[in-house]
Order: C-alpha cells, then structure tokens, then sequence
C-alpha cells in the first residue's frame, strides 16, 4: 500500500470504537495563541482536521496523533501528550518500516 498524500486523507471516515471520525482537510488550521496546528481533533463532534502543507510521513503521523485522541474519547482512556505523540510517530515508523505503506510509491 502506498503512503497517502495528506490531500486522500480529505472526506475520509474512521471508526473509532462505536463512533465515526470524519477527517478533512484544509489549508490553515489556526490557534488561538498564535501559531497553527498539523491537525485537530474535536472529540465532541467527531471530526478530525488535518493541514495541507503536511508531507506524506508528517501527515501520517499527524492522522495517528489524532485518532489517538479519538481513542482517548471513545475508550475513555487519558494519554500523556508526550506519550500520545510518541507513541503516533512510533505506529506510523512501525508501518513504513516494516513495509506495510510503501514510501517510495
Ligand atoms: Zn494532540
């Protein structure tokens, strides 16, 4: 499988436990305290939002980090940020290293 661009990931639907995520994609996700997010996750309305100037493998792991908070709602579960990050990055490593998405294509 190849990696997605972070633009296939747009109108995209993840179950997440009993629920579903719809992801979407846009050029500019502002914060408040200045700055802008690679993604956001509003738990309360299912939705998950990803900026466009993401790379394939950043946007990757964005998308992981994300539903990961989906997690957090849906198993009511707590993960440190940290933790959540790390652990993001690490399950996206695990698919591109081992084969599973194909960066090369
Ligand atoms: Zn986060």
């Amino acid at each position: 499988m190849r990696i997605p661009r972070i633009r296939d990931y747009n109108n995209t639907h993840w179950v997440v436990g009993d629920e579903v995520y719809k992801c979407t994609v846009h050029k500019k996700l502002p914060l408040k305290n200045n700055g802008e997010a690679f993604g956001l996750c509003d738990q309360a309305k299912k939705k998950i939002k990803l900026a466009a100037w993401q790379g394939k493998i950043e946007g990757l792991r964005t998308l992981l980090h994300e539903l990961l908070h989906a997690v957090e709602q849906e198993y009511q579960i707590t993960l440190n940020h940290e933790t959540l990050d790390i652990v993001s990055i690490a399950i996206a490593d695990i698919l591109i290293m081992n084969g599973f998405i194909d960066v090369q294509k």
